[in-house]
C-alpha cells in the first residue's frame, strides 16, 4: 500500500515537501476519535479528519442510517425530481439555522459552496438591476477553497499567486490579527476596530460597484486560527445593510457546533444573505454542501419563462441521498446526545491548556474559539520574530506528536488542534499532553 501511495497518488499540496521523507501511515479504520493504521498502531485525530468529523470515525448510528440508505436508493437528481431526503434535509437545515434564511441549493463540498454563494450574489444583484454592483469585497488570510471563485475571494497569497491571471478582481479588507496587526497598530484594546474602520473607507467608496461581502465568521482557519473580537461579525453584517452589499458567511469550517454555537454566526445574532456550509454536514462521512439563502434572495430569481432569470449551477451528485441520510442521522445524535452542552467543559479546558502553553519560551500566541485551538510558535518571543519557513517547525512538531500517538497538520509555525466534537475530555488531555510534549521536544 505504501508503494502504491508513493507511485500513484498525487496527495494536495505535496509539491510543499512537508512530509517527504517520511513513510506514509496507512490507515484501515476508525474508532471514535483514533484512527488507525494498517500495523494497528492507533492515532487521536487532532484534526478531526479536516474539521468534518462531529460524532467520532465510525459512529454506529450514522452506519446504520447509511446502510438503510443505501438499500433503498443510490442516487437520482434534483433536476426535475424531488429526493425524499434532501427534502428532510432541507426542511431541518432552515429550522437550525439563523432566522431568515429558508432555501437550501445542494453541493457537494465547501469551494462549490462558497462559489454558488458568489455566483448568486452576483446574479441577484443583476437581476435587480444594479448591473454595476458586480464586485467583491473579502479579507486578508481569508481561505475559501480552491475553485476559481472562491480562490477570487480568497487572500492567502501562496495558494493562489500562481493563479492570478484566473481570478476575477476583488477588494481585500484587513482581517483582524491582533497579534500581527494588519494595520500595524500597537494598542491591543484597539485591534478590531481599526480594521473595521478600514472597512468601512472601502466599502462607502466601492459601494456603488459591491455586489457581496464573504467573510469567515469569528475565525479564519486556514489563515492560521485567527479568531475576531467580539462584535465584529454583528458590524460587519451592520456596514453590509448601510452599503446595500450581500453578506456571505463561510460557515464550511465552523458550522455545526465547532464554535460552541450551531453556527458562528449566532453567537453574534446575525443572520448573512448567504451561508455557505460542509464539512460537518455529514460529521464527516460523505460529501455534500449546501448554500443557504433568503426569500429575498430566492425572490430575485423567480421569472417568466426564458427572461433568463435561472441560477445556471447545478452538479450532477446535488442533494445525493446517502449523504443526506448520514446528515440527518448526524443532526439527530446532535440532539439526542445533547452535543452543544457536552461541549462547554470541553472548551474550557482547552481554554485552560492553551493558556498555560503560553509560559513555553516560544509560544507566542495561543488563540481559541470553542473547540477550536491555534498555536503560533516564534524564534523571539520579545519581538515576535518567526521561524524562518525552511526550518519547518511546524512540521517537526506534529511528526513528534506522532510518536505520542497524535495526528495532527501544521499551518506554517501555527499548530492547530481540533479534534472531533464528540472527544472525551480523557482524550483531550491526552491530546493536549501531547502536543505540550511535542513542542517542548523541538522547540527546546
Ligand atoms: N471554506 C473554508 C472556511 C474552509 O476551511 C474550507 C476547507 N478547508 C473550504 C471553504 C473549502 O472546502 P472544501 O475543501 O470542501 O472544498
Amino acid at each position: 500500500l505504501q508503494e502504491y501511495d508513493r507511485r500513484y497518488v498525487w496527495h494536495p499540496f505535496t509539491q510543499m515537501k512537508e512530509w517527504e521523507e517520511d513513510e506514509p501511515i496507512v490507515i484501515e479504520r476508525g474508532e471514535g476519535s483514533f484512527l488507525i493504521d494498517t500495523d494497528g498502531t492507533r492515532y487521536l485525530d487532532g484534526v478531526a479528519a479536516i474539521w468534518t468529523n462531529v460524532h467520532g470515525h465510525c459512529k454506529k448510528e450514522i452506519n446504520e442510517a447509511i446502510k438503510a440508505q443505501v438499500d433503498r436508493l443510490e442516487h437520482s437528481t434534483l433536476l426535475g425530481l424531488a429526493g425524499e431526503q434532501p427534502a428532510l434535509l432541507a426542511k431541518r437545515l432552515v429550522d437550525i439555522a439563523p432566522p431568515g434564511l429558508c432555501k437550501v441549493f445542494y453541493s457537494d463540498n465547501g469551494s462549490t459552496a462558497v462559489e454558488i454563494a458568489v455566483k448568486m450574489a452576483f446574479q441577484y444583484q443583476q437581476h435587480k438591476g444594479h448591473t454595476g454592483k458586480t464586485k467583491f469585497i473579502s479579507f486578508t488570510n481569508a481561505y475559501h477553497g480552491d475553485t476559481v471563485g472562491a480562490m477570487s475571494v480568497g487572500g492567502i497569497d501562496i495558494y493562489h499567486d500562481v493563479y492570478s491571471p484566473l481570478l476575477f478582481p476583488t477588494i481585500k479588507a484587513p482581517a483582524p490579527y491582533c497579534y500581527r496587526c494588519p494595520m500595524e497598530t500597537s494598542d491591543s484594546s484597539s485591534c478590531g476596530k481599526v480594521c473595521l474602520k478600514e472597512l468601512e473607507r472601502l466599502m462607502a467608496d466601492h459601494a456603488h460597484e459591491l455586489a457581496a461581502l464573504v467573510i469567515e465568521p469569528r475565525v479564519q482557519g486556514a489563515g492560521g486560527m485567527i479568531t475576531q473580537p467580539e462584535g465584529f461579525v454583528r458590524t460587519v453584517r451592520e456596514l453590509c445593510n448601510k452599503y446595500d452589499v450581500l453578506m456571505i458567511a463561510d460557515e464550511v469550517a465552523v458550522g455545526f457546533g465547532r464554535t460552541g454555537a450551531m453556527f458562528a454566526c449566532e453567537k453574534e445574532g446575525v443572520t448573512p444573505d448567504l451561508m455557505a456550509l460542509s464539512k460537518g454536514i455529514t460529521a464527516g462521512y460523505l460529501p455534500l454542501a449546501a448554500t443557504l439563502t433568503t426569500q429575498q434572495v430566492y425572490n430575485a430569481f423567480l421569472g417568466e419563462y426564458r427572461e433568463l432569470k435561472t441560477f445556471f449551477h447545478g452538479h450532477t451528485f446535488t442533494g445525493n441521498p446517502i449523504a443526506c441520510a448520514a446528515a440527518l442521522a448526524s443532526l439527530d445524535l446532535i440532539e439526542k446526545e445533547q452535543l452543544l452542552a457536552n461541549l462547554q467543559p470541553k472548551i474550557e479546558y482547552l481554554k485552560d491548556r492553551l493558556n498555560s502553553l503560553k509560559s513555553l519560551v516560544h509560544v507566542g500566541d495561543v488563540r481559541q474559539e470553542g473547540l477550536i485551538g491555534g498555536i503560533e510558535l516564534v524564534r523571539n518571543r520579545a519581538t515576535k520574530e518567526s521561524y524562518h519557513w525552511e526550518e519547518r517547525i511546524g512540521v517537526l512538531v506534529c511528526r513528534a506528536a506522532r510518536k505520542h500517538g497524535i495526528f495532527l497538520r501544521p499551518l506554517g509555525n501555527i499548530i492547530v488542534v481540533f479534534p472531533p466534537l464528540s472527544i472525551s475530555l480523557a482524550e483531550l488531555k491526552q491530546l493536549m499532553d501531547g502536543i505540550e510534549a511535542s513542542i517542548r521536544e523541538v522547540t527546546e
